[in-house]
């Protein structure tokens, strides 16, 4: 299974990944500068020309650009000038450097980019972002009826939600049927996630990332999440991490039959977690802190190390065929001490957030 991974722009960064271009499926990347079209905050800001010239060595490598925030300000849906010149920058991407298409998640964005008339438009993929949380080869099929009535292409791909990496019959049912009606489409998975399972925050937090990126109020995300959301949860039902949908790097070949690819996220940490991430992955093997994989769970590394080689050979078993009621159920308490030690919490080098 080949690999989706963030693009960040970093010489060394660049430099790597070129080493492994036969893994990789595709590079995802934000625009880069202008208003924040993407779902996270904006961690450094890159000119058009400079992003397409970092992008040149991955002329092979499938390119999809992050339009996927899950809203913008309402004005901003009928604003001819600024979609145009978001889209302006897309065709600089796509004449330069061969972009293949946009990551969506708000369908009014999409259809508004649509009635511009913009010519980029029917040259681009419109891909469904994991966020648009497709769980059902239905839900599948209505993303897909949308997408056809706007200008843009279809998607080479669908990338499922994340809580179907947990329900293998499910999840063979859902390839079986999109397969079925759409032979040509490739279908992704997230692996690295980390978030709590069918997460009851996350329609809030997504809102609340827009919200921030729009301009109109203070970024408050984090400490959001520290007190009342995912941060807090975590860190008192430690052992509940572990029914978070991720897919260990030992587990990749139960999903080989399912899926073309996996999609690699984190690109707020930096390159070095990224680098240790497509490292796990292509070697489908980690002997380390399995948090240390993890993006939205990546905080709680400083709090534990969890052996990620103690949690086989029972991990991927117990947790695809359990009933996730866990009133009644201690499995995942009981995996959790055997492979994890609390750590003294320690700081992240500098480095990493670059
Ligand atoms: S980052 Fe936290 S709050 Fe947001 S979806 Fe993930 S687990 Fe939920
Ligand atoms: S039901 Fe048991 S094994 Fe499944 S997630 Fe809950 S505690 Fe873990």
């Amino acid at each position: 299974m080949k690999l989706s991974i963030p693009y960040i722009s970093s010489p060394d960064y660049s430099d790597y990944l070129q080493t492994k271009l036969p893994f990789l499926e595709s590079i995802y990347f934000s625009l880069g500068s202008g208003p924040v079209l993407d779902s996270r905050i904006r961690i450094s800001s890159l000119d058009i020309q400079t992003l397409a010239r970092e992008l040149s060595p991955f002329s092979r490598t499938k390119k999809y650009c992050l339009l996927n925030t899950r809203f913008v300000r309402p004005g901003l849906y009928m604003d001819k000038g600024f979609l145009t010149q978001a889209l302006d920058k897309i065709e600089i991407l796509h004449e330069t450097c061969g972009l293949d298409g946009i990551v969506f998640t708000d369908f009014y964005l999409l259809k508004g980019l649509d009635r511009t008339g913009h010519p980029i438009v029917p040259r681009l993929e419109a891909l469904p972002g994991v966020n648009c949380m497709i769980d059902t080869s239905q839900k599948a099929f209505a993303f897909m009826e949308m997408i056809e009535t706007t200008r843009f292409k279809l998607p080479g791909k669908i990338i499922l939600d994340r809580s179907l990496n947990r329900e293998p019959k499910k999840l063979a049912s859902t390839v079986r049927d999109i397969k079925a009606a759409r032979p040509h489409i490739k279908i992704e998975l997230l692996a690295n996630e980390g978030c709590i399972y069918q997460c009851p925050f996350k329609l809030g937090h997504d809102a609340q990332i827009s919200l921030s990126n729009t301009g109109l109020v203070r970024e408050t995300t984090y400490r959001l999440n520290q007190e009342l959301g995912c941060h807090a949860y975590f860190h008192d039902h430690g052992h509940r991490f572990l029914k978070s949908p991720f897919i260990r790097p030992e587990d990749l070949p139960h999903y080989s039959d399912l899926a073309d690819s996996v999609k690699l996220c984190g690109r707020t940490l930096g390159r070095r977690f990224l680098i240790r991430c497509i490292e796990a992955y292509i070697d489908r093997s980690f002997d380390g802190n399995l948090l240390d994989l993890m993006d939205a769970a990546n905080f709680l590394s400083g709090f534990y190390h969890m052996d990620n080689k103690k949690l086989d050979p029972d991990f991927f078993k117990t947790l695809t065929s359990c009933t996730k009621d866990c009133k009644c159920c201690n499995l995942c308490t009981e995996l959790f001490s055997g492979a994890t030690v609390k750590n003294k919490p320690i700081l992240q080098p500098y480095e990493d957030y670059r």
